[in-house]
């Protein structure tokens, strides 16, 4: 049995409780959700926190789904707290009769019992992932740890791209490329006061830096744009299909005017260290029925913009090859639903 090493631990009430703790111990303070996530990487050293921050008591963050009027009552706008398991995400009527495509992405993540325990908040700000990485602590010993080191470890390249400026750890969050491309809002909280940002502007393409937020800001709240029009699919690629991290994902959203493609936005994941937007492809079907050459087009551009470095499993030119394929399928899987 591989045990946890010591820490401090808080377990606050309410969210101002929470940001309070976290400002005054600052750096050395990580928030815990789930930990299904945080745990596991606990017990390899991969992080060592002196002190956790749990928000599995906070009220605000475990609230219902529910909808909440902006500009007053002229919208209407589905709310999750961060707090929500997936499975309480996944099974929720509201997101199943308006946003079927979370329920099918959430249910696509790790096992039922793991669902039941980690949270939407701690699956978008799910740590990067590596083959240098995400091993045990001797396995990191033996190859003399790698750029994302434990504390007080400097200047020791990128194992994977070792002329690389910048950690290349890959963003392997099933939620984060659908939510960039549904184009979300995330609300941060901290001490400091409430900010929103957007998905895509959330994700840093550093696998070290992965987000653009402090420490002590707590992910509260996700709002969902209008589900009128919108289409919309998440597709991953895995070894196992019982459960696995993606190796490739690809999220297609479109607002569509009748039957023509009004807005387009396509992200892939697990092939950067935050999810890549692909413009081209985006370009390749504005406008169009969604015909099939334009679907080619698409995964095609999508095909030759992806880089994936190899950092995961599977090769990573089949990797490319793939992200081609997936994309085909998903866009091809709106289509047969729009008909
Ligand atoms: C066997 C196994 C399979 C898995 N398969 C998948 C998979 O297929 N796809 C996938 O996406 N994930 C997978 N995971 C990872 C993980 O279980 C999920 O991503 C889960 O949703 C993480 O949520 P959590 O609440 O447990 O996060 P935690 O482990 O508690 O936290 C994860 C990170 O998020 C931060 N965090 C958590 N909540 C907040 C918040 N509200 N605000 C700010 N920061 C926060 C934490 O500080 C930590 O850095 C798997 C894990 C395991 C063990």
């Amino acid at each position: 049995m591989i045990r946890l090493p010591e820490f401090r631990y808080y377990r606050p009430k309410t969210l101002k409780e929470a940001v309070k703790i976290l400002n005054s111990e600052g750096e050395k303070a990580v928030i815990v959700a789930g930990g299904t996530d945080l745990f596991p990487n606990m017990k390899r050293r991969i992080q060592t926190p002196s002190v956790l921050v749990s928000l599995q008591q906070v009220k605000e963050l475990h609230r219902k789904i529910s909808y909440t009027k902006i500009n007053g009552d002229q919208e209407k706008r589905l709310v999750i707290p961060s707090g929500l398991t997936l499975s309480e995400v996944c099974e929720n009527r509201l997101i199943r009769e308006n946003y079927p495509f979370i329920s099918k992405t959430t249910s696509s993540i790790a096992t039922p019992l793991i669902r039941s325990m980690g949270t939407i908040g701690g699956n978008l700000c799910l740590d990067t992932r590596c083959t240098y990485y995400n091993q045990s602590l001797e396995w990191r010993e033996s190859v003399d740890f790698c750029m994302k080191a434990p504390e007080g470890k400097l200047d020791i390249p990128c194992r994977v791209a070792p002329g690389s400026p910048r950690c290349v750890a890959a963003n392997s969050s099933d939620t984060a490329p659908l939510f960039c491309a549904l184009e979300a809002e995330f609300h941060i909280v901290s001490q400091e006061g409430e900010r929103t940002i957007k998905p895509a502007e959330f994700y840093r393409e550093d696998g070290e830096f992965y987000l653009n937020k402090k420490a002590e800001e707590i992910l509260s709240e996700i709002t969902l744009p209008s589900s009128e029009n919108l289409h919309a699919v998440y597709l991953k690629l895995r070894r196992r299909g019982s459960f696995d991290f993606p190796v490739l994902g690809a999220a297609a959203v479109l607002k569509m005017t009748g039957q023509k493609v009004k807005e387009a936005k396509i992200f892939l994941n697990a092939v950067s260290s935050a999810p890549i937007e692909v413009l081209e492809s985006e370009k390749a079907l504005i406008g169009t029925e969604l015909e099939e050459e334009k679907i080619l087009e698409a995964a095609e551009s999508a095909r030759q913009s992806a880089k994936p470095f190899d950092n995961t499993d599977f090769y990573p030119h089949w990797r490319k090859e793939m992200v081609g394929v997936l994309l085909k399928r998903a866009l091809l899987e709106l289509k047969s639903r729009k008909t």
